[in-house]
């Protein structure tokens, strides 16, 4: 089987600016297909991704066996000359390749890829509902009242979930977002923010899991008078609280915060998360599909995290080809903590780019059993989106 074709789509929605994932699909001679999603479906990056598949399409993947993941991933990582680097843009592009290619190799050999990760673990995936501070509907709303978070929980509590994540620090009282997050908050602030918390606590009552959000805009002393806050309301884990831009400051966090740290969705390889396990300062680890090098590296990451007591929640903020990865590699993952759904994942203009509709039940995901990632692109509308091809 050789590959020859390769489609790679940057996906813009009418309905949503500065939602853009990037999916590319692989062909072989054989007739069989495989779908792949680079980790760069929000903010910005996506169309970098998208060329630096055609890229890496050209260059080395017409003509070759699909099967030869490995093989093809120490070519992407040596030959690329930035794979030994890191970073997003070509971290996100190998990843969608890798994802693409065991999609392939999965539906050449009629099982679905978790049988070729080490076969079912996990039947049932416990999911928590992401991103509260952005509502839990059909619309993108940002919420700053803390009447209006504790709504939302109510609403993802209503459809079964049982664990909620929050980032209540990222509008101010009046729905302005801030990136400087690294001086000291005020009192005020502080306030707003334990407001917030209390709404959701409220609504969801003492047994449902709170998870905090930072998205790494903390500084470490932000971060740890959040920690007071993150403790009060017991939350399962404090997510990204600082940045990784220097390796040690996550250890300083979890040094005097009395919570599990969380953190790994900017975080790309096994090397990349070396640091982080060696100085046991990450407790849950998030790496993406998408960005930690497709199912090739990013089993490798979740089974070294083991070694360390780590426990893994995918990151998976992408189109629904993120979410079919995620979940096909947490079945098979024997530290699979709990699934993130994102508040974007439950959006008709996230839906509609495939035909299957993935979606969990009364709070638990359950991974599809037909043949490979067991998604497909809806043609019919991820054509309306530029795309480019390579090969013939
Ligand atoms: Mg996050």
């Amino acid at each position: 089987m050789k590959v020859n074709r390769v489609e790679i789509f940057d996906i813009h929605c009418p309905k949503r600016d500065v939602w853009n994932p990037v999916f590319v699909r692989i062909h072989t001679d054989e007739g069989i297909s495989g779908v792949g999603e680079a980790g760069l479906a929000y903010d910005l990056g996506h169309s970098a991704a998208a060329n630096m598949i055609k890229e890496i399409a050209e260059a080395m993947l017409i003509g070759h066996d699909p099967f030869n993941t490995e093989l093809l991933w120490q070519r992407m990582l040596r030959e690329s000359f930035w794979g030994l680097g890191g970073g997003p843009v070509i971290y996100a592009a190998m990843s969608a390749i890798d994802t693409a290619l065991w999609d392939i190799k999965a539906k050449a050999l009629n099982v679905p890829v978790y049988q070729l990760l080490g076969g079912k673990v996990n039947s049932q995936l416990r999911t928590y509902a992401s991103q509260l501070q952005f509502d839990w509907d059909q619309q993108v709303n940002r919420l700053f009242d803390p009447e209006d978070y504790g709504k939302a929980a109510e609403k993802a509590i209503q459809q079964g979930y049982d664990a909620v994540k929050v980032d209540p620090i990222m509008y101010d009282a009046k729905g302005n977002c801030f990136f400087e997050r690294t001086k000291l908050f005020s009192q005020p602030d502080m306030r707003l923010f334990r407001a917030r918390l209390q709404a959701i606590r409220d609504a969801v009552g003492d047994d449902v899991d709170i998870i905090f959000e930072c998205h790494s805009l903390p500084s470490v002393s932000t971060a740890i008078q959040l920690g007071e806050l993150v403790e009060e309301f017991r939350c399962l884990y404090f997510e990204e609280p600082v940045h990784y831009l220097s390796a040690d400051l996550h250890q300083k966090v979890a040094d005097k915060v009395n919570v599990p740290i969380a953190g790994g969705e900017r975080l790309y390889n096994r090397w990349g998360i070396k640091p982080y396990m060696q100085d046991l300062s990450i407790d849950v680890l998030q790496p993406d599909v998408g960005l930690c090098g497709g199912f090739t590296e990013t089993k490798k990451v979740c089974d070294y995290a083991d070694a360390f007591d780590v426990k893994i929640q995918l990151h998976v903020c992408g189109g629904p080809v993120a979410t079919a990865a995620s979940l096909q590699l947490e079945t098979a993952l024997s530290n699979f903590l709990i699934h993130e759904h994102h508040t974007y994942a439950i959006k008709e203009w996230n839906r509609e780019l495939c035909v299957q509709d993935l979606q969990p039940v009364n709070g638990f995901f359950q991974v599809s059993d037909a043949p490979g990632l067991g998604i497909e692109l809806n043609d019919e509308i991820v054509y309306r989106s530029p795309h480019l091809v390579v090969g013939k």
